[in-house]
């Protein structure tokens, strides 16, 4: 007998999408088993003729994902084994799926206008529960009972049978909202559906919203002709069909920026407007769930095409509030980097967590307030405020982390050796010799052989106490760059010659070069402002075995007093790292003949380096984060390979 098997590609364990692929078949009666292994997602039919019309279905339904991939077909003579999923359902931090977000429009349904539209594999799950297993009972839902109709689906509609937290505008959570005279209560459709209008106008007339979301809350604001804003306010998008007329983006970036998973992502700038208010790229998002959709649908409708917003409390000023009474526990959200045909999480919490993972050993891992625990035989990996039991033989804890002084035994991990590992364990190359390159606040050089990680070349700080002292002595001359700077930006000189503080070198580079934001993002936000093709050669070499970067900044300084202009200093900076990452890089895969590279650390997903590095390495086989973030929490799987 012949199969026939349909295979996405899907480089997540999370299994959201084919969860949804099996609640469809079943909707629809269609015999098909969905398998899920190897990053692939495999649909086996035994009759043919089923395969095209339950695809096209698919198409329909199936929202697009950063984890998916090319979709490729095949027949086999043997059934594939299948096992039977046996793994404790985890809650997910996404957008509605489209059949979720076709009935809060449509004015028959019982999710008309209700925020809180979700199913099985949709919308945020986890902000609202407080404790493992995923149940009503251990979720801020318990005080809610559902209505009727809510108990039929439980039972008999595919998507969201025994689904924890159904409810819907007839048995869910209610809104209010508020400002300094009045409140307004919506609790069935006509009322929720009068509030986002009336939010939105109220935005459209230039006033503040805060708005409660189970992302946390977020303050909206309108964008102003005659205004500039800082790089971090973010612009959301109420009309998919009017994104590319305001951003350049690529293909895979436009359907990342849609995807369910709903990243935040810097993009280019197109419009003039746009540009005016936010300069050469802006952090681009589409609507991540219930409320924030409802509230750009309605913007839509007046005519606005986007507005701003920033993370905020429920303490932050506004003219106007809206809000709901559940508790939630918000994650972090999410920024992807798209770079070509390569797409990493850069940093967040959202889309990674809470993470279950079946292939390590029972043990707990302890950073950034999340942890690792064992749960029915595997492990989850979610913020610590979930956390259930940490009563296991091996706790690992990360240096640094107060954890360790309650628990003596811990075993303490280093950030950079968990991250080196999660890459690997990610890409199943654990028990391969590679060479690992960690860049975070600082660039650190490690090679791993049979599971254990090596620091080879250390990063370290910058001590600021005698700065330009240190500067002046550094090589004949300099003491002469050093007076210079010090009368033509004698404001800059004082920060520095004051400053009791250590810092790592990029920080210093960016009070040297004046950028808005004292780090190496500020640096970054200037470098995409550069237009031109190759930047200048900054001197970075190592001495002693560690990054050298008084002569680093020495370099800095002198282009600074040569006139040369930020944008091109700033560009020149990421390729001059990209450069010395995979120089060294290149020479530690020669002394231990591995042809891996291992990325990690939020600084990776800097498009200038990201290329300098696909350039140069393109011989070796680079490997990063997929679907753990390249920031630091990638450490809580890592270390559990440690
Ligand atoms: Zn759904
Ligand atoms: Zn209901």
């Amino acid at each position: 007998m012949e199969y026939y098997v349909v295979a996405l590609e899907f480089r997540s364990s999370k299994r959201y999408i084919a969860d949804l692929i099996r609640a469809y078949a079943k909707k629809h009666d269609i015999s098909v088993d969905v398998v899920q292994r190897d990053q692939k997602i495999l649909l086996i039919f035994d009759d043919k003729n089923s395969i095209d019309s339950f695809t096209k279905l698919l198409d329909a339904v199936i929202p697009v994902s950063i984890f998916l991939g090319k979709t490729t077909s095949y027949i086999l003579e043997e059934k594939p084994k299948i096992e039977e999923i046996d793994e404790p359902k985890i809650p997910q931090n996404l957008a509605p799926c489209p059949a979720c977000q076709e009935a809060m429009f449509d004015i028959r349904s019982r999710h008309y206008y209700y925020p809180f539209t979700s199913c099985n594999n949709c919308g945020p799950q986890a902000p609202f529960l407080e404790k493992y297993p995923f149940a009503r009972e251990n979720s801020s839902f318990r005080f809610l009972n559902p209505c009727d109709a809510c108990k039929n689906e439980l039972e008999k509609n595919p998507l969201r049978v025994n689904y924890p937290l159904i409810s819907c505008s007839q048995c869910g959570v209610a809104l209010r909202m508020v400002d300094k005279k009045s409140e307004r209560i919506a609790n069935d459709g006509p009322t929720y559906r009068k509030l986002f209008e009336v939010s939105a106008k109220v935005l459209s007339k230039g006033k503040s919203l805060l708005v409660k979301t189970p992302y946390g809350y977020r303050r909206f604001f309108q964008i102003q002709k005659d205004k500039t804003y800082d790089a971090h306010a973010k612009v959301m998008f109420c009309d998919a069909n009017t994104i590319s007329k305001h951003t350049l983006l690529i293909k895979d970036e436009f359907t990342a920026l849609l995807s369910i998973e709903r990243p935040l992502m810097r993009v280019a700038t197109q419009s003039e407007e746009l540009k005016e208010a936010f300069g050469s790229s802006i952090l681009a998002k589409y609507p991540d769930e219930g409320m924030s959709m409802l509230l750009a649908y309605e913007l839509a409708l007046l005519g606005v095409e986007y507005i701003g917003y920033e993370d905020a409390t429920k303490e932050s000023e506004a003219d106007y509030l809206v809000e709901f009474d559940l508790p939630i526990i918000a994650p972090q959200e999410s920024t992807l980097f798209v770079n070509q045909d390569k797409k990493a999480i850069i940093d967040g919490t959202k889309t990674s967590f809470p993470a279950l993972v079946k292939t390590a050993l029972p043990k707990a891992v302890v950073a950034h307030a999340m942890v690792s625990f064992p749960f029915e035989d595997t492990i989850i990996i979610d913020s610590m405020q979930r956390a259930c039991d940490l009563e296991v033989e091996q706790l690992y804890v990360l240096e640094g982390d107060d954890f360790a002084k309650e628990h003596p035994n811990a075993k303490i991990f280093k950030q950079s050796h968990a991250s080196i590992m999660s890459v690997l364990a990610e890409n199943a190359l654990l028990s391969k010799d590679a060479v690992g390159v960690y860049f975070d606040d600082n660039i650190e050089f490690l090679f791993c052989r049979a599971n254990k990680p090596m620091t080879i070349i250390p990063s370290i700080d910058v001590d600021c106490n005698n700065f330009w002292q240190d500067i002046a002595t550094l090589r004949a001359g300099s003491d002469r760059l050093v007076e210079n700077f010090k009368k033509k930006f004698p404001e800059i000189y004082s920060t520095l010659d004051n400053s009791q503080m250590n810092a790592n070198a990029f920080e210093i580079a960016a009070v040297i070069i004046d950028v808005g934001q004292v780090n190496l993002e500020g640096i970054a936000v200037e470098a995409l402002k550069f237009l031109g093709k190759a930047g200048l050669a900054i001197d970075t070499h190592i001495k002693d075995n560690r990054f050298e970067s008084k002569a680093f900044l020495a370099s800095i300084i002198s282009y600074k007093l040569a006139g040369v202009e930020q944008e091109l200093l700033c560009y020149s900076i990421f390729e001059s790292i990209g450069d010395y990452i995979a120089d060294g890089a290149l020479q530690l895969c020669e002394k231990s003949g591995s042809d891996t590279v291992a990325l990690s650390g939020k600084n990776i997903a800097n498009q200038i380096l990201y290329g300098r590095l696909k350039k140069k390495l393109g011989s070796k086989n680079i490997v990063t984060n997929i679907e753990y973030p390249l920031s630091k929490e990638n450490a809580l799987y890592g270390a559990l390979y440690l």
